[in-house]
C-alpha cells in the first residue's frame, strides 16, 4: 500500500558514530551471526517478504556500515552487479519495505555512490582507502582526508492572498505541479537560495520563509530543506530554461489536486515527498 507519510525520513538506525572509527569493532560485527547486508545494484535493492532483502556481510569486501537496528543487528551495504530488484523511488511511492528500512536504504545509497565516485584523491591523485565504516576516505598519498557529501536543497511553496505558487518542468507527467526547489550554493542561507530560486524561476519576490520540515533526497544524497514563504509580489515571469509552466492556485483548487479529485486532472507529488507536505501546510495556512 502507497505510504502516508515522508519517504527516506524515519532512520531509526542508532548509526554507532563513536564506535565506527574501530576497525576491529567493525570487524567483529561483519562475522557476527546476527549480522546483515544489503546488496545495491546502482539504485537497485532486492525485496523479500516486504522487506529489504538481506544477506551475511562475513564476505563482502569494504562493506559500508549503516548502524545497529533497534534489536541490536549490525546492518551493511554493499555495491554489486546484479539483474532485477527495485530502484530506490518504486519502493518509496509503493511503499514496499517498512518507513524505518527505506530510511537506512537512503543512507546506504548516498553512501555507495559517494564512494563509487571517489576512487582517487582530488588532491594527489593517490587512491583513496575506506575508514570509519565508510564515513571517510583517507589518501595514503598526502594523508588528507574526505568525508561523504550531503547536497542541501530548498523547496518552497510561495503563498500570496489565499493562493498558493506550483510550477511544473517539462520532463514530469502530464497534470503534475509541485514547489519551486534548487541546489543551495555556497555562502547563502537557507533564506536567502530560498528566495533566490523563487525569484529566478517565477520572478515572484518573497520575503519571510518559515521552516517546515526535512527529508533525505538519496539521489543521490540531497537533503530537502522545506519551507513556506510568503510572497510580496504576484506577477509571474517565467524561466522557460527552468520550468513549463507556473502558476497561483487557490486553495480549494490545491486541495482537489492533492486529494486527486481535481476535474482538469492536475495532480501533486505522492505523500512521500516532502512537497506534498508543503502543500498541506500552505493550504491549513490559507485557511
Ligand atoms: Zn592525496
Amino acid at each position: 500500500m502507497p505510504p502516508d507519510k515522508l519517504g527516506f525520513a524515519d532512520n531509526t538506525i542508532d548509526r554507532a558514530a563513536n564506535r565506527r572509527s574501530d576497525p576491529q569493532w567493525i570487524e567483529g560485527l561483519k562475522r557476527d551471526n546476527g549480522s546483515r547486508l544489503i546488496s545495491f545494484s546502482g539504485d537497485r535493492v532486492r525485496t523479500a517478504g516486504g522487506h529489504a532483502a538481506h544477506s551475511s556481510p562475513a564476505d563482502a569486501q569494504d562493506p559500508v556500515f549503516l548502524g545497529l537496528d533497534t534489536s541490536g543487528h549490525a546492518w551493511f551495504a554493499s555495491e554489486e552487479s546484479f539483474e532485477g530488484g527495485h530502484n530506490l523511488r518504486s519502493i518509496a511511492v509503493g511503499g514496499l519495505v517498512p518507513p524505518e528500512e527505506m530510511g537506512f536504504l537512503a543512507q546506504a545509497r548516498s553512501l555507495l555512490a559517494w564512494h563509487g565516485s571517489r576512487t582517487f584523491c582530488s588532491n594527489c591523485g593517490a587512491r583513496l582507502v575506506m575508514r570509519d565504516g565508510g564515513y571517510r576516505r583517507h589518501c595514503e598519498g598526502c594523508s588528507c582526508d574526505h568525508f561523504p557529501r550531503t547536497d542541501p536543497v530548498v523547496i518552497m511553496v510561495a503563498i500570496h492572498d489565499r493562493r498558493c505558487l506550483l510550477g511544473r518542468q517539462a520532463s514530469w507527467p502530464p497534470g503534475m505541479y509541485s514547489a519551486l526547489a534548487g541546489f543551495m550554493e555556497p555562502g547563502e542561507t537557507i533564506e536567502d537560495a530560498a528566495r533566490r530560486e523563487i525569484l529566478e524561476e517565477s520572478g515572484i519576490r518573497v520575503g519571510a520563509v518559515h521552516y517546515i520540515a526535512s527529508q533525505p533526497w538519496p539521489f543521490p544524497s540531497s537533503l530537502m530543506i522545506g519551507l513556506i514563504g510568503e510572497a510580496e509580489t504576484d506577477a509571474i515571469t517565467l524561466d522557460r530554461l527552468e520550468l513549463e509552466d507556473a502558476r497561483w492556485f487557490a486553495v480549494d483548487e490545491l486541495r482537489a489536486m492533492r486529494d486527486g479529485s481535481h476535474p482538469g486532472n492536475l495532480r501533486c507529488p505522492p505523500p512521500m515527498a516532502i512537497a506534498n507536505l508543503l502543500i498541506s501546510v500552505a493550504i491549513d495556512r490559507c485557511g
